[in-house]
Protein backbone atom coordinates (compact mmCIF):
# COMPACT_ATOMS: atom_id res chain seq x y z
CA UNK A 1 0.00 0.00 0.00
CA UNK A 2 1.27 3.73 -0.52
CA UNK A 3 1.68 5.40 2.51
CA UNK A 4 0.34 8.93 2.90
CA UNK A 5 2.43 9.89 5.83
CA UNK A 6 5.56 12.40 5.32
CA UNK A 7 8.28 12.30 7.91
CA UNK A 8 10.24 15.10 8.72
CA UNK A 9 13.99 14.83 9.12
CA UNK A 10 15.85 15.03 12.36
CA UNK A 11 18.63 17.40 12.18
CA UNK A 12 19.29 18.33 15.85
CA UNK A 13 18.51 17.35 19.18
CA UNK A 14 14.76 18.20 19.93
CA UNK A 15 13.80 20.31 22.80
CA UNK A 16 14.31 20.08 26.68
CA UNK A 17 17.18 18.62 27.30
CA UNK A 18 19.38 19.86 30.31
CA UNK A 19 22.50 19.27 31.38
CA UNK A 20 23.72 16.29 33.32
CA UNK A 21 19.84 15.30 32.78
CA UNK A 22 19.19 11.28 34.50
CA UNK A 23 16.71 9.81 33.80
CA UNK A 24 14.07 7.33 34.95
CA UNK A 25 12.63 4.22 33.38
CA UNK A 26 9.69 2.06 33.76
CA UNK A 27 9.50 -1.16 31.63
CA UNK A 28 6.31 -2.27 30.72
CA UNK A 29 5.60 -6.02 29.74
CA UNK A 30 2.00 -5.01 26.90
CA UNK A 31 1.45 -8.65 26.35
CA UNK A 32 2.38 -11.61 24.66
CA UNK A 33 2.85 -13.14 21.59
CA UNK A 34 3.74 -16.06 20.65
CA UNK A 35 6.86 -16.95 18.63
CA UNK A 36 8.54 -20.19 17.90
CA UNK A 37 11.75 -20.76 19.73
CA UNK A 38 13.91 -21.93 16.48
CA UNK A 39 13.20 -18.20 15.26
CA UNK A 40 14.69 -17.02 18.69
CA UNK A 41 17.27 -18.74 18.58
CA UNK A 42 18.18 -20.90 16.18
CA UNK A 43 21.18 -23.91 16.53
CA UNK A 44 21.72 -24.04 13.32
CA UNK A 45 21.83 -21.04 11.54
CA UNK A 46 20.00 -18.70 9.36
CA UNK A 47 17.04 -20.26 7.87
CA UNK A 48 15.05 -18.90 4.50
CA UNK A 49 11.53 -16.89 4.87
CA UNK A 50 9.41 -20.13 3.40
CA UNK A 51 11.11 -22.31 6.23
CA UNK A 52 11.15 -19.52 8.62
CA UNK A 53 6.80 -19.32 7.85
CA UNK A 54 6.69 -23.13 8.33
CA UNK A 55 8.43 -22.81 11.45
CA UNK A 56 4.94 -20.47 12.63
CA UNK A 57 2.67 -23.36 12.61
CA UNK A 58 5.54 -25.73 14.86
CA UNK A 59 5.75 -25.73 18.51
CA UNK A 60 5.61 -22.26 19.68
CA UNK A 61 6.01 -20.34 23.14
CA UNK A 62 4.44 -17.09 24.63
CA UNK A 63 6.93 -13.93 24.95
CA UNK A 64 6.23 -10.46 26.02
CA UNK A 65 5.79 -7.87 24.30
CA UNK A 66 7.60 -4.81 26.00
CA UNK A 67 7.62 -0.82 25.66
CA UNK A 68 9.42 1.76 27.92
CA UNK A 69 8.07 4.93 29.62
CA UNK A 70 10.94 7.28 30.28
CA UNK A 71 10.69 10.19 32.57
CA UNK A 72 13.25 13.00 31.74
CA UNK A 73 13.49 15.75 34.13
CA UNK A 74 13.10 18.77 31.36
CA UNK A 75 11.82 16.83 28.43
CA UNK A 76 9.15 15.33 30.19
CA UNK A 77 7.80 11.64 29.61
CA UNK A 78 8.48 9.76 26.51
CA UNK A 79 8.47 6.27 25.51
CA UNK A 80 10.44 3.47 23.75
CA UNK A 81 8.34 1.82 21.81
CA UNK A 82 4.56 1.58 21.94
CA UNK A 83 3.63 -2.22 22.79
CA UNK A 84 0.42 -4.06 21.48
CA UNK A 85 -2.70 -1.51 20.56
CA UNK A 86 -5.63 -2.04 23.31
CA UNK A 87 -7.71 -3.23 20.24
CA UNK A 88 -5.48 -6.07 20.16
CA UNK A 89 -7.30 -7.54 23.35
CA UNK A 90 -10.61 -7.71 21.18
CA UNK A 91 -9.92 -8.05 17.50
CA UNK A 92 -6.63 -8.60 16.92
CA UNK A 93 -6.65 -8.58 13.61
CA UNK A 94 -7.81 -5.09 12.73
CA UNK A 95 -4.64 -3.81 13.82
CA UNK A 96 -2.25 -6.17 12.88
CA UNK A 97 -4.06 -7.71 9.59
CA UNK A 98 -5.42 -11.25 9.72
CA UNK A 99 -1.77 -13.32 9.24
CA UNK A 100 0.20 -11.80 11.67
CA UNK A 101 -2.92 -12.00 13.99
CA UNK A 102 -3.16 -15.71 13.41
CA UNK A 103 0.93 -16.57 13.80
CA UNK A 104 1.57 -14.38 16.59
CA UNK A 105 -2.09 -14.95 18.67
CA UNK A 106 -1.24 -12.38 21.08
CA UNK A 107 -2.89 -11.87 24.09
CA UNK A 108 -3.42 -8.79 26.52
CA UNK A 109 -3.96 -8.57 29.99
CA UNK A 110 -7.29 -5.88 31.29
CA UNK A 111 -4.86 -2.71 31.84
CA UNK A 112 -1.55 -4.17 30.57
CA UNK A 113 -2.09 -1.92 27.19
CA UNK A 114 0.79 1.36 27.63
CA UNK A 115 -2.35 3.71 27.37
CA UNK A 116 -4.52 2.33 29.80
CA UNK A 117 -0.91 2.10 32.03
CA UNK A 118 0.06 5.87 31.37
CA UNK A 119 -3.83 6.71 32.56
CA UNK A 120 -3.10 5.19 35.72
CA UNK A 121 -0.42 7.03 36.47
CA UNK A 122 -2.15 10.12 35.63
CA UNK A 123 -0.70 10.62 32.02
CA UNK A 124 -2.96 11.41 29.52
CA UNK A 125 -1.49 9.94 26.33
CA UNK A 126 -2.09 12.50 23.98
CA UNK A 127 0.58 14.21 26.76
CA UNK A 128 2.85 12.53 25.22
CA UNK A 129 5.91 14.60 23.46
CA UNK A 130 8.23 11.71 21.75
CA UNK A 131 7.98 7.95 21.04
CA UNK A 132 11.14 6.41 20.11
CA UNK A 133 10.56 3.65 17.84
CA UNK A 134 13.40 1.20 17.38
CA UNK A 135 11.80 -0.12 14.50
CA UNK A 136 8.21 -0.46 12.87
CA UNK A 137 7.30 -4.24 13.06
CA UNK A 138 4.06 -4.81 14.10
CA UNK A 139 4.62 -5.48 17.48
CA UNK A 140 6.71 -2.48 18.17
CA UNK A 141 4.62 -0.06 16.06
CA UNK A 142 1.42 -1.47 16.86
CA UNK A 143 -0.12 1.01 19.36
CA UNK A 144 1.91 4.41 17.72
CA UNK A 145 -1.39 5.91 16.50
CA UNK A 146 -2.83 6.57 20.63
CA UNK A 147 -0.03 9.18 20.97
CA UNK A 148 -1.25 11.78 18.14
CA UNK A 149 1.25 15.03 20.45
CA UNK A 150 4.01 12.71 19.97
CA UNK A 151 7.54 13.31 17.69
CA UNK A 152 7.60 9.86 16.47
CA UNK A 153 11.62 9.14 15.95
CA UNK A 154 12.47 6.29 13.88
CA UNK A 155 15.82 5.43 11.24
CA UNK A 156 15.63 6.92 7.87
CA UNK A 157 16.19 3.59 6.76
CA UNK A 158 13.69 1.93 8.58
CA UNK A 159 11.20 4.33 7.39
CA UNK A 160 11.75 3.36 3.92
CA UNK A 161 12.52 -0.39 4.52
CA UNK A 162 8.86 -0.06 5.94
CA UNK A 163 7.10 2.18 3.65
CA UNK A 164 8.79 0.36 0.45
CA UNK A 165 8.01 -3.07 -1.81
CA UNK A 166 4.40 -4.83 -2.39
CA UNK A 167 3.84 -7.29 0.37
CA UNK A 168 4.96 -5.34 3.85
CA UNK A 169 3.88 -8.19 6.29
CA UNK A 170 6.50 -10.34 4.62
CA UNK A 171 8.74 -7.83 6.43
CA UNK A 172 6.62 -8.06 9.51
CA UNK A 173 5.53 -4.48 8.53
CA UNK A 174 1.82 -3.36 8.75
CA UNK A 175 1.85 0.63 7.44
CA UNK A 176 -1.83 1.17 8.66
CA UNK A 177 -0.35 0.99 12.42
CA UNK A 178 1.74 3.96 11.83
CA UNK A 179 -0.03 5.81 8.12
CA UNK A 180 -2.11 8.37 10.48
CA UNK A 181 -1.56 12.31 10.63
CA UNK A 182 1.71 11.68 13.03
CA UNK A 183 5.26 13.78 12.97
CA UNK A 184 7.27 11.53 12.05
CA UNK A 185 10.51 12.58 12.68
CA UNK A 186 13.75 10.10 10.81
CA UNK A 187 17.28 10.01 12.24
CA UNK A 188 19.77 9.59 8.99
CA UNK A 189 22.59 7.20 10.33
CA UNK A 190 24.72 8.15 7.34
CA UNK A 191 24.72 12.00 7.47
CA UNK A 192 28.30 13.51 8.19
CA UNK A 193 26.97 15.24 11.26
CA UNK A 194 26.14 11.84 13.00
CA UNK A 195 29.05 10.99 15.79
CA UNK A 196 30.01 7.49 17.28
CA UNK A 197 29.06 6.93 20.93
CA UNK A 198 31.44 4.43 22.93
CA UNK A 199 31.18 0.93 20.99
CA UNK A 200 28.76 2.52 18.35
CA UNK A 201 29.60 3.85 15.41
CA UNK A 202 26.99 5.91 14.38
CA UNK A 203 24.21 7.83 17.40
CA UNK A 204 22.43 10.40 17.56
CA UNK A 205 21.80 12.54 21.03
CA UNK A 206 18.31 13.05 21.34
CA UNK A 207 18.10 15.38 23.73
CA UNK A 208 21.71 16.59 23.46
CA UNK A 209 22.12 16.56 26.90
CA UNK A 210 23.64 12.69 26.96
CA UNK A 211 20.76 11.41 28.52
CA UNK A 212 18.93 9.57 25.50
CA UNK A 213 21.11 8.58 23.02
CA UNK A 214 20.12 6.52 19.95
CA UNK A 215 22.25 4.06 18.75
CA UNK A 216 22.21 2.47 15.17
CA UNK A 217 21.71 -1.28 15.22
CA UNK A 218 20.51 -2.07 12.07
CA UNK A 219 20.13 -5.80 11.06
CA UNK A 220 17.34 -7.22 12.48
CA UNK A 221 15.22 -4.87 10.45
CA UNK A 222 16.81 -2.42 7.59
CA UNK A 223 16.84 0.97 10.37
CA UNK A 224 16.93 -1.24 13.66
CA UNK A 225 18.01 1.23 16.46
CA UNK A 226 18.60 0.97 20.36
CA UNK A 227 18.53 3.29 23.10
CA UNK A 228 21.34 4.03 25.39
CA UNK A 229 19.60 5.27 28.98
CA UNK A 230 21.44 7.41 31.59
CA UNK A 231 19.44 6.34 35.08
CA UNK A 232 19.88 7.62 38.23
CA UNK A 233 20.61 4.48 38.88
CA UNK A 234 23.62 3.24 36.30
CA UNK A 235 22.71 2.81 32.35
CA UNK A 236 19.89 1.06 30.64
CA UNK A 237 20.70 -0.19 26.79
CA UNK A 238 17.35 -0.89 25.67
CA UNK A 239 18.09 -3.34 22.84
CA UNK A 240 15.00 -3.65 20.96
CA UNK A 241 15.13 -6.99 18.88
CA UNK A 242 18.77 -6.81 18.18
CA UNK A 243 18.74 -9.40 20.32
CA UNK A 244 15.89 -11.37 21.53
CA UNK A 245 17.07 -13.42 24.09
CA UNK A 246 19.63 -12.24 27.51
CA UNK A 247 22.86 -14.28 26.92
CA UNK A 248 22.65 -13.51 23.25
CA UNK A 249 25.69 -11.13 23.58
CA UNK A 250 27.76 -14.13 25.21
CA UNK A 251 30.06 -15.99 22.75
CA UNK A 252 29.36 -18.86 20.69
CA UNK A 253 25.50 -17.83 21.38
CA UNK A 254 22.50 -19.10 19.12
CA UNK A 255 21.19 -16.43 17.18
CA UNK A 256 18.03 -15.45 15.79
CA UNK A 257 16.89 -17.71 12.64
CA UNK A 258 15.99 -14.44 10.54
CA UNK A 259 17.66 -10.78 10.08
CA UNK A 260 16.36 -8.10 7.59
CA UNK A 261 20.38 -7.85 6.76
CA UNK A 262 22.45 -11.03 8.51
CA UNK A 263 25.56 -9.30 8.02
CA UNK A 264 24.74 -5.91 9.39
CA UNK A 265 22.91 -7.96 12.33
CA UNK A 266 25.91 -9.91 13.25
CA UNK A 267 27.70 -6.60 13.39
CA UNK A 268 25.42 -4.97 15.66
CA UNK A 269 25.80 -7.95 17.76
CA UNK A 270 29.57 -7.54 18.10
CA UNK A 271 29.01 -3.45 18.57
CA UNK A 272 26.17 -4.51 21.58
CA UNK A 273 28.61 -7.16 22.60
CA UNK A 274 31.37 -5.23 23.04
CA UNK A 275 29.39 -2.43 25.07
CA UNK A 276 28.38 -5.29 27.50
CA UNK A 277 32.11 -6.14 27.91
CA UNK A 278 32.92 -2.55 28.89
CA UNK A 279 30.28 -1.63 30.44
CA UNK A 280 29.14 -4.73 32.47
CA UNK A 281 27.40 -2.94 34.85
CA UNK A 282 24.90 -1.65 32.64
CA UNK A 283 21.40 -3.66 32.05
CA UNK A 284 20.53 -4.49 28.20
CA UNK A 285 17.63 -5.49 27.38
CA UNK A 286 16.61 -7.85 24.65
CA UNK A 287 13.42 -8.18 22.32
CA UNK A 288 11.66 -10.61 23.68
CA UNK A 289 13.13 -12.89 26.80
CA UNK A 290 10.25 -14.73 28.37
CA UNK A 291 12.16 -14.44 32.34
CA UNK A 292 14.11 -11.28 31.32
CA UNK A 293 11.33 -8.97 31.88
CA UNK A 294 9.73 -10.31 35.50
CA UNK A 295 13.54 -10.17 36.65
CA UNK A 296 13.64 -6.12 36.59
CA UNK A 297 12.72 -3.47 38.96
CA UNK A 298 9.22 -1.95 38.13
CA UNK A 299 11.60 1.52 37.98
CA UNK A 300 15.27 1.73 37.00
CA UNK A 301 16.71 5.20 38.36
ZN1 LIG B 1 11.28 -6.94 15.34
Amino acid sequence: MAVETTPRPLAGPLPGGSEGAAVSVEPMVTGTIQVPEVIQASPSGEMGLFKALRAMRGPTRAVPVPAFLVQHPTAGPLLIDTGLHPSIASDPAANLGRLAASMTEPVIGKGEDVPARLRAQGIEPSSIRTVVLTHLHVDHASAVSEFPGAACVVSKAEWEDATSGLVPILKYYRPQQFDHALDFRTVDYEADSVNSFSTFGRSFDLFGDGSVVLVSTPGHSAGHQSVVLRTGAGTLLVAGDAIFLDGQLEPGADLAARARDRHNYERSIRELALFHREHPSATITPGHDPGFYESLPARIG
